[in-house]
């Protein structure tokens, strides 16, 4: 059975000429890099190289870049070390109901602590109200926090006018561009960013290494405590290999941006278009205008069936996509995104994700689309919420789904 993988937003494969590069630095150059020493000299060379590599990727200086181990770290210690540095001008962040937990989580952590946030809704196609925005702003305001791409829709924020606002009201702005990075530019200064992140595994490099763009002369508290790495802003011994894959993984995505957004974009436009005219009752999540998607990602709601059954029969066919319900406790959650957008409960139940690469072929559409429909009738045909006389959805008395909470 052939294997279709179609979670790039999830994480993505190595690529090979990444792995080749990171191959002298476990076991020839294996250094530590604060070490004064011929070992600790020769890995120093690289890690400034990945750092360059890194830069000209968001488009800063090398200076303004910080290696950290993930995305998640990353969020954590822009939204921390800002509310930490901050605390004595005000107590109020912003950000979006749509963000990534890491940067959710993180902040109603800090609400604990006293720290006020406001959590921006959208509208139905996702998209944010900058009025709204700019409203929610107070005298107490500290940060302003917006994703620049969404990871289960692919929407994509404008974050050029969140950061004219954000630097009108003189407020401090972080932008999560981990799904950003590597599909679409992303120019830190032109969006007047002062903190963004990036992780290594969305874009060929290996898990477990990721950056942030910390604008030089912003103030902010260290988040890991003990050595001086990093000039001091994080502390912990440097993942050389990784951090050599991720410099190199973001020259590469740099490089072949142009061509693999027209690539993977035509694939996925292929598949959304298939699906939305063959298979009735299908919803889009994410903005109509493909041009305000990433290029690659593509999320669809099936009526009536739940998105984790697809996913188990795609899987029966070589298919690796992902749902927007999150199994946790034994409870399948509907995604805060989908919630978020005010999509109907049973729809956000059903909602799927397609996240392409430039490693997915016209073949691998071809097959997905000729298998999609019979896989997805024959699990309407098995729902409780499927009336196969009448497509409309059972009431709730009639519907005995364990997992419904309507
Ligand atoms: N932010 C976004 C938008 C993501 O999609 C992810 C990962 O899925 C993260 C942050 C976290 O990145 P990491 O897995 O490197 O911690």
């Amino acid at each position: 059975m052939e294997k279709i993988y179609m979670d790039n937003n999830a994480t993505t494969a190595v690529k090979p000429e990444v792995l080749e590069a990171m191959l002298p630095y476990f076991c020839e150059q294996f250094g530590n890099p604060s070490s004064v020493h011929w070992a600790g000299r020769m890995v120093g060379g690289a890690i400034d190289k990945a750092r360059q590599q890194v830069a000209d990727l968001l488009h800063c200086s090398p200076a303004e870049v910080i290696f950290l181990s993930c995305g998640s770290e990353g969020d954590n210690y822009a939204i921390k070390g800002t509310a930490d540095a901050l605390k004595d001008k005000g107590n109020h962040i912003i950000t979006t109901a749509v963000e990534h937990p890491a940067v959710l989580e993180t902040c109603q952590a800090l609400e604990k602590d006293g720290f006020e946030v406001t959590y921006l809704g959208v509208d139905q196609d996702g998209s944010l109200d900058l009025k709204e925005l700019e409203a929610a702003i107070t005298d107490k305001t500290i940060l302003i926090s917006v994703m620049w791409a969404n990871n289960e829709t692919g929407n994509i924020y404008p974050i050029e006018k969140i950061g004219q606002i954000a630097k009108k009201h003189k407020i401090r702005f972080h932008t999560d561009a981990v799904q950003a990075a590597g599909k679409i530019p992303v120019d830190v200064r032109k969006a007047n960013v002062d903190m963004a992140v990036i992780s290594g595994h969305k874009i060929g490099a290996p898990k477990g290494v990721g950056a942030m763009y910390l604008k030089r002369g912003t103030r902010i508290s260290r988040f890991m405590h003990g050595g001086h790495q990093e000039r001091n802003r994080r502390a912990g011994t440097h993942n050389v290999p990784g951090i050599v894959g991720m410099g190199l993984a973001c020259e590469l995505a740099q490089q072949s941006m142009e061509s693999d957004y027209k690539y993977v974009r035509a694939l996925r436009d292929k598949l959304e278009d298939g699906i939305l005219s063959t298979i009735p009752d299908v919803k889009l999540n994410g903005h109509p205008n493909a041009d305000l998607r990433l290029p690659n990602t593509l999320n669809v709601s099936f009526n009536y069936i739940e998105g984790e059954s697809l996913l188990l029969f795609f899987d029966m066919k070589g298919i690796a996509a992902s749902s927007g319900s999150a199994c946790t406790s034994g409870s399948l959650e509907p995604s805060h995104v989908m919630g978020a957008m005010g999509v109907d409960i049973v729809l956000a139940h059903s909602s799927t994700r397609f996240s392409l690469g430039p490693n997915n072929t016209e073949k691998e559409i071809d097959f997905i689309l000729q298998e999609l429909p019979a896989i997805v009738q024959r699990l309407r045909e098995m729902s409780p919420l499927y009336n196969r006389t009448s497509p409309a959805p059972l009431s709730c008395d009639e519907c005995r789904m364990v997992s419904c909470s309507h």
